[in-house]
């Protein structure tokens, strides 16, 4: 039996790993870039690594978690106060505490409908939420919480996180994600980051699947999947490569390339920029969601989570979603953004200088995530597909709704092997 797995992602990887252990399958992952990680891979700058996209967990992500304690690295897992903040007409509001909440901009009836709104949607049972999936968060919020909710708390969170798709997200989306960030306790939320970067992770794993006789390509881009009376047959890399399954984990719109019938979810693209700094910009805040007309939507200050320590230098994500290629974030050239990203911290933080800056990267992807529209639920396929032998894992799976996640794209491609072992006995 042998198992062909498109994309070197974390669904790659956790599939490949299990079915490795399980003694499932031979296993082959074909990456079209030039190394795995995918969403979670890392810059390797001077004597530490750092993701490429911003990223901690939460406690709820139990697989990941077991994962990296069953790779040895458990000890290394910490739990660390990551505080957030607000930028409302032109002042920063940190939104941690109750007592931050009330010092917001929000008027205290606000408040209390903000609260009731989150009441309401831990209460919720799944049924009802599931029955959401048809109405969009606009609409929900307008009717169950007031304008001045929606256009002075919400708008500005559903802009930065969807762009022009904002009005059209739905409101059983809402629910998970409320659900997902209101649980903490008073002084604030407690998120999750592996110590010397999740880069340790995609590592062990590859390394794992590797001992265990499995064989990692990179640089190897699948172009078609072969099909024979509705079963799969191979895949065409370079050279053709036969094989007994797939599990493709590539986006939606890239499997669409390759066979041709795939699922239809919208995805959104990111531009995220990662700047070395010689000073903190935002003193001791992880996230600032932003409300003003700069082109990025948050700053994230990862040694305002992690100890300075580690890094030796202040590190600063700027980040963007945007929703298609002609958005100016996807077509300008990696200069322009970063200057048009300058400008606006310029414009926030009065203290700022360019000569804080030592350094810049730039991570910019098409498919970084699905763009939760009405409907989406029904939309989301299962792990395995009609033809026999092609399986699917990805951001677009079940496990990633309410949100795409390491945790779930791990549980999917578990999945994925799991569905294969049970072929195979059946
Ligand atoms: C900005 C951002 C912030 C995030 N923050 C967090 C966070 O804080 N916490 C968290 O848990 N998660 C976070 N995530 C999500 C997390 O990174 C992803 O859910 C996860 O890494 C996705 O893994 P995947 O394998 O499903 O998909 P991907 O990582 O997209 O992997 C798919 C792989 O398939 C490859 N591929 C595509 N087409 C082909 C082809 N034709 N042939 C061969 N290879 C192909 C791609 O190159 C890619 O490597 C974040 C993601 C982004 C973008």
């Amino acid at each position: 039996m042998k198992t062909i797995i498109i994309g070197g992602g974390l669904s790659g990887l956790a599939s490949a790993y299990r079915m490795l252990k399980d003694d499932t399958s031979d296993v082959v992952i074909l990456e079209k870039g030039y190394e795995v990680g995918g969403m979670a891979a890392s810059y390797h700058i001077g004597n530490y690594h750092i993701e490429k996209y911003y990223h901690h967990i939460f406690e709820s992500d139990s697989e990941l978690i077991d994962l990296i304690g069953s790779l040895g690295l458990g000890a290394d897992l910490q739990w660390l106060k990551g505080t957030t903040g607000y930028y409302i007409d032109g002042k920063i509001y940190p939104m941690n505490t109750p007592i931050e909440l009330l010092k917001s901009p929000l008027s205290v009836p606000d408040l209390i409908r903000l609260a009731r709104i989150v009441l309401m949607t831990r209460r919720a049972k799944d049924e009802e939420i599931y029955k959401l999936d048809r109405v969009t968060a606009k609409e929900w919020i307008l009717k169950n919480a007031g304008r001045s909710v929606y256009e002075r708390f919400f708008e500005p969170l559903l802009r930065s996180k969807f762009g022009s798709s904002h009005d059209r997200v739905s409101a059983a989306w809402l629910f998970g994600r409320i659900r997902i960030r209101s649980n903490r306790s008073t002084s604030g939320e407690k998120l999750g980051y592996l110590r010397g970067g999740f880069h340790r992770l995609v590592t062990r794993l590859t390394e794992s699947i590797v001992a265990m006789g499995g064989e990692i390509r990179t640089n190897c881009e699948v172009s078609e999947i072969g099909i024979v009376d509705g079963s799969v047959s191979g895949v065409t890399a370079g050279g053709r490569m036969d094989c007994d399954s797939v599990i493709s984990t590539a986006p939606p719109h890239a499997l669409l390339k390759m066979v041709a019938d795939a699922p239809d979810i919208p995805y959104q693209g990111t531009a995220c920029a990662l700047f070395g700094m010689n000073r903190s910009l935002m003193k001791d805040m992880y996230w600032l969601n932003i409300k003003s007309s700069v082109p990025f939507g948050a700053v994230i200050e990862h040694t305002n989570f992690l100890p300075l320590s580690d890094y030796g230098e202040h590190l600063v994500y700027v980040t963007a979603y945007f929703q298609d290629d002609t958005d100016p974030r996807w077509r300008s050239s990696e200069q322009e953004l970063i200057d048009s990203y300058l400008d606006g911290l310029l414009e926030l933080f009065p203290d700022f200088h360019r000569d804080d800056i030592s350094w810049w990267r730039l991570a910019r992807d098409i498919d970084t995530a699905p763009v939760y529209l009405t409907n989406y639920i029904e939309k989301i396929p299962r792990y395995s597909t009609d033809i026999k032998g092609l399986y699917l894992a990805g951001m677009f799976s079940r496990t990633n709704y309410p949100e795409r996640s390491m945790n779930g794209s791990i549980l999917a491609g578990f999945g994925c092997a799991e569905e294969i072992r049970k072929r195979i006995r059946a």
